[in-house]
């Protein structure tokens, strides 16, 4: 009878998926109007109890129809996820193949590894080159202290589920957690992004591993998922939480990234929602000016690990944190094309190479860059010389103070150099330029007027 049962069910789903979750189902005996089955796994069990049970169950009635009920129970011989809960196990007895595994698989166990190898990771990426800054400080923390935990230790947030827009740190963050995760060979952290845990799950179901997919994902310590909003497929999906719910439930770590929060994900069934926003949710805002800043050194520092020449001067960083706003990758790109530049060129990097190579990088709603001759136009109209007069070699007193107003205004407003400026002024000496802008500096602090008249061509400028 349970061989007949067992046809039906075969044809019934189809040989593919039988393989993948009934080859190992056993009975364990037939009470009244009940059955006992059992499957090796609780991962198993969860699964199929969630997809197929009333399958199993008409298949039976087909054969016994007094059968109103059937138990499904976990073989006692492989239970590592039950066993993890209360203590972990020994290292050896995780690593190596379940005995059940290594006599029924259709695959050798190293092709289970293959077939779950994690997404490439970037040796880049690690806590060390990440910049900490208002903006992540949680999610940072978090991060971190998941990527410190043992085997064992209690799981505080679990998922931690990180979401931003694009380009704020979520995989630079994600992939450090793995490589600082694996580092002390202790636990196995694997990091997957959605598309490749999708495309492992269904090149398994293709070649009839499935099963062992499953099996190799749950040997796994923490779980750390990237780009989960690209998650899609009803059963890519199914499958995907009860990955999670057998992770979470045996006290392993799911760490997840996102675009969105978990609310926003529609695709997603609700109970996955759910299980998602019931761990620790953390947003990364956009990266503030000093974050840029910060990250723009930490790139420069990572170029010169190969480029020893290589340096940008700290005026063009500035420029770069202030004018590029909106996310980390454009910071690389910029610093990657200064690069590209300088070392083709054989130039060093300047503030000129810099506003030429990165133009497109800028975005248009950004306060408007200020041009020395604007300031020349605007201070000259304003105490009623010529544009000339400030030019030239003058030294009344009528032209030398808005001569020195101007070069202190092109020296705060933008982001030229002392001898740029004094360039810029009929070709005056730099110390000239440092001479004026101190003395406005310290009038401003004195005379109210002036510093009146200073904030109001300031205002005039900046519109
Ligand atoms: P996301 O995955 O959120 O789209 P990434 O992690 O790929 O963003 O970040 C884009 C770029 O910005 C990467 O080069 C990354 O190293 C850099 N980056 C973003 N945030 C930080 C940070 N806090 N510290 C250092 N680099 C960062
Ligand atoms: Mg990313």
């Amino acid at each position: 009878r349970w061989s007949r049962v067992k046809g039906r069910l075969r044809t019934s789903v189809g040989e593919d998926v039988y393989t993948s979750w009934f080859a190992r189902m056993d009975l364990e005996g037939v009470q009244e109007e009940s059955v006992r089955l059992s499957v090796p796994t609780r991962f198993l069990k969860s699964w199929i109890q969630a997809h197929y049970a009333e399958r199993v169950l008409s298949c039976w009635q087909a054969e016994m129809p007094e059968v109103h009920r059937i138990d499904l129970t976990v073989r006692s011989a492989v239970r590592p996820v039950v066993q993890a809960k209360e203590a972990p196990a020994p290292v050896e007895a995780r690593r190596a193949p379940a005995p059940e595994l290594r006599s029924t698989a259709t695959v050798p166990v190293s092709a289970n590894h293959d077939a779950l190898g994690g997404s490439p990771l970037d040796p880049r990426l690690t806590f060390a080159s990440f910049v900490v800054g208002r903006s992540n400080t949680l999610a940072h923390a978090a991060a971190r202290q998941v990527a410190e935990g043992r085997r064992g230790d209690p799981v505080m947030f679990n998922p931690l589920y990180i979401h931003a827009g694009v380009g704020l740190g979520k995989t630079h963050l994600l992939q450090a957690v793995t490589w600082a995760g694996n580092s002390g060979n202790e636990r196995k952290v694997l990091y997957l992004t959605a598309e490749k845990f999708m495309y492992g799950f269904v090149a398994a179901l293709k070649t009839q591993t499935a099963l062992a997919f499953k099996e190799a994902l749950r040997g796994i310590d923490v779980l750390v998922i990237d780009d989960l909003q690209f998650l899609q497929g009803k059963s890519t999906q199914a499958e995907f939480c009860h990955t999670l719910n057998a992770l979470i439930d045996a006290g392993r770590q799911v760490v997840i990234a996102a675009d969105r929060p978990p609310s926003d994900l529609e695709s997603l069934d609700d109970r996955v929602r759910s299980r998602l926003a019931g761990g620790l949710v953390v947003e990364m805002g956009s990266l503030g000016e000093e974050l840029r800043h910060g990250i723009l050194k930490s790139r420069v520092a990572a170029a010169r690990a190969h480029h020893a020449s290589f340096d940008v001067p700290e005026e063009v960083l500035h420029y770069l944190a202030r004018t590029i706003t909106h996310n980390g990758r454009d910071l690389e790109g910029a610093i990657n094309r200064l690069l590209a530049h300088s070392k083709l060129n054989n130039q060093p990097v300047t503030l000129e190479m810099a506003e030429r190579e990165v133009r497109d990088l800028v975005r248009p709603q950004e306060p408007k860059r200020i041009k020395i001759e604007d300031i020349q136009r605007v201070v000259a109209r304003q105490y009623n010389v010529s544009r000339s007069d400030l030019l030239s070699s003058r030294r009344t007193a009528n032209v030398v103070r808005p001569r020195q107003v101007a070069m202190y205004l092109a020296k705060t407003l933008t982001l030229r150099s002392l001898p740029e400026i004094g360039r810029r002024f009929g070709g005056r000496d730099h110390t000239t330029v440092l001479h004026a802008v101190r003395k406005i500096e310290a009038l401003v602090g004195k005379d109210t007027a002036l510093s009146e008249e200073v904030e109001s061509l300031k205002r005039q400028l900046q519109e």
